[in-house]
């Protein structure tokens, strides 16, 4: 395969724009095509994770580009989950040590900055531009032009898929032959609200942190924005009760907020209306293999691997894709015919370890958070790991704080959930937590 020049890439969202900008500076020349309009000059619709949580793998990848200090400045850290029982104080958990906080960022203003960045670098960015198939055999991309319909295509080296998780790139290689593809969704989908901000515009509730409102089978959450508001996810069943088919008036609406949520109704003057105005989007876990065919193609981001939001690490685990690639063209010498498979045989196995751990974050979040147990627990891991740093990180905090892979870190959680589960059965756990038999028993374990 000889050296790509030009490179497509399908898609100039959050993973499409960021690898444009390390292959530009790689010295490619690279052209994106979005379907959508610059959204530099148009409004994001609203309903649709308006803000995002960034951690330490897309911190990684942003550094990479040396844009990690501007969107630092924009971000506000998340030291924890504020948790809202329906009755009880609210009350809070901290993510990690003193000084570990994700951030919440703007999906707007991050993707905006990426598609400046990658311009300033040399990008061609043409929008309104929607590939409708991929010709394999001869790296044609084929696109329609999203308001007139009118057909072009465009050649390239070498192509990308980064074109979310309804791929059209992807949808092309289900075509060819054994190709491994799958898609679940949950029975729960997601509707967006806003929290208004106080008349100063600060923030009504703590901003440095994620509030929850656990409630069993399903639950609310709340990020902050930099205008005092906060981004409100409802995530919830279909169908059955509760469900979104059974909320089907505004006064029902109501009701069922003011009695599952009721500190949250204040702040939202609007609930009934925002609630039949905005979309009801739906979970999806996609799973896909391989994510390339013949050096031509190359599928990454949400294209290869979307995962559901729970554990905020979609649009983390695809900027690390960019971060692998780079590290992989380095130590390759840009031999793409080496580099494409090693990316593949390196992404794939993270990207399912991280998608079967958002599933069961959901579970974490929605049922156990505020269950006194779990918080026992979290507490006696917290300890132990203080004490025995080179012995037990806590899931949560290699998912989000480290750099192990996603299914190390898989790996490594359900060995010491099951370390943890033995800990808890012994007797007066609550009250002597802390002592040393405690601690020379979960050492026992892991050796
Ligand atoms: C409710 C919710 C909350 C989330 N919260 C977080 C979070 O806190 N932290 C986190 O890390 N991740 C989060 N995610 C996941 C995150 O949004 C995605 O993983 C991330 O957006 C993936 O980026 P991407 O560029 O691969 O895909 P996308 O962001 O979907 O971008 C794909 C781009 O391709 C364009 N496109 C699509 N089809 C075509 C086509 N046929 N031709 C041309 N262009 C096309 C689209 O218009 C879009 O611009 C969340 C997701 C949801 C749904």
């Amino acid at each position: 395969m000889k050296k790509p020049e030009h490179i497509i890439i399908l898609g100039a969202g959050l993973v499409g724009s960021l690898l444009a900008v390390y292959l530009l500076k790689r010295g490619y020349r690279v052209t994106l095509y979005e379907r959508r309009p610059d959204m530099r000059k148009v409004q994001i619709p609203a309903g649709r994770s308006i803000n995002l949580a960034l951690s330490d793998r897309g911190w990684r990848a942003l550094e990479g580009v040396k844009l990690a200090e501007d969107i630092r400045r924009i971000g506000i850290p998340m030291k924890g989950r504020m948790i809202h029982p329906q009755q009880d104080e609210i009350y809070f958990q901290p993510y990690g040590k003193e000084g570990q906080a994700i951030y919440a960022v703007s999906r707007g203003i991050l993707n905006c900055t990426l598609l400046d960045l990658a311009e300033k670098a040399g990008a061609e960015i043409i929008f309104n531009q929607r590939c409708s198939s991929v010709d394999l055999a001869n790296n044609t991309a084929k696109f329609l032009h999203s308001d007139t319909n009118q057909a072009s295509e465009a050649k390239a080296d070498l192509i990308f898929g980064a074109d979310g998780a309804y791929s059209a790139a992807r949808l092309q290689l289900q075509f060819t032959d054994r190709y491994n593809y799958s898609q679940t969704y949950l029975e729960h989908g997601y509707k967006e609200l806003m929290f208004v901000a106080n008349a100063d515009g600060t923030h009504q509730f703590e901003k440095h942190a994620l509030h929850i409102w656990p409630r069993g089978g399903y639950m609310l959450i709340a990020l902050p924005n930099l205008d005092g508001t906060f981004t409100v996810t409802l995530f919830f069943p279909f169908k059955g009760n509760p469900s979104f088919e059974m909320l089907d008036s505004k006064q029902k609406v109501k009701s069922f907020f003011s009695e599952i949520f009721p500190d949250a109704v204040p702040l939202l003057p609007t609930l009934e209306e925002d609630f039949f105005q905005n979309p009801t989007g739906s979970l999806v876990t996609v799973r896909s293999f391989p994510w390339s065919f013949d050096n031509k193609l190359v599928l990454i981001g949400d294209a290869a691997h979307a995962i559901v939001p729970f554990y905020g690490q979609g649009m983390n685990c695809g900027f690390e894709d960019c971060t692998v690639l780079n590290q992989l063209l380095d130590e390759y010498d840009d031999e793409w015919e080496q580099v494409i498979p090693a990316y593949e045989q390196h992404r794939k196995p993270a990207a399912d370890g991280i998608a079967e751990l958002a599933v069961n974050n959901f579970y974490e979040m929605r049922d156990l958070v505020g269950h006194p147990d779990f918080i026992l627990r979290k507490k006696i891991e917290a300890w132990f790991s203080e004490k025995h740093p080179d012995k037990w990180i806590p899931l949560y905090t290699m998912v989000t704080f480290s750099h192990i892979p996603y299914h190390e870190a898989l790996k490594r959680g359900k060995q010491q959930d099951a370390i943890m589960d033995e800990v808890m059965k012994q007797p007066d756990i609550e009250k002597n937590w802390q002592s040393e038999k405690v601690e020379q028993r979960i050492l026992s374990m892991l050796n």
